[in-house]
């Protein structure tokens, strides 16, 4: 008994093997995996589902669900909960998603924007034009009059 003898057995009939080539199977690794999947692929039998199973299925499949006529306040408060806990857990990945990326971007780009109005006025990017800025663009006899207008010490000391 070689392995192509048992194969041409095990294709024959992969359940009821003579009892060589059972003896070659149980002895032959690769034989007896080629009688495995012989019969996976084999076409399920008719007879093992009884008659109607397959049409029946989908009903008994439904019957052993929750029933439906309780499905008016229980369930629906159920899945509100439900729904409620995902968008929380959803949110609170969304928000710790942000919390940990927002050192990266703004660590970098806020807080220089926030500082430098009072270290560059002369930075095109500001907003607006503030007080030194606006000052400093005067002459300086006209920037003297206005010094002169307000306390001079706040206004020389922020210079
Ligand atoms: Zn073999």
């Amino acid at each position: 008994m070689n392995c192509l003898e048992a194969l041409a057995a095990i294709e024959v009939d992969p359940l009821d093997l003579p009892p060589e080539v059972e003896a070659h199977v149980k002895a032959c690794a690769g034989c007896s995996e080629a009688r495995v999947t012989w019969l996976a692929m084999e076409d399920a039998p008719a007879a093992v589902a009884p008659a109607g199973y397959f049409d029946q299925l989908p009903g008994r499949v439904l019957r052993k669900l929750p029933s439906r006529p309780r499905a008016g306040d229980r369930p629906s408060a159920l899945w509100a909960l439900a729904a409620a806990l995902l968008m929380a857990v959803g949110f609170g990945g969304f928000w710790l998603g942000r919390a940990n990326r927002q050192p990266l971007v703004e660590a970098t780009y806020t807080p220089p924007a926030a500082e430098l109005p009072a270290a560059l006025p002369e930075t095109p990017f500001m907003e607006g034009d503030d007080e030194v800025a606006q000052l400093r663009r005067l002459p300086p006899d006209k920037a003297a009059t206005v010094l002169e207008g307000l306390e001079p010490k706040p206004a020389k000391d922020s210079k």
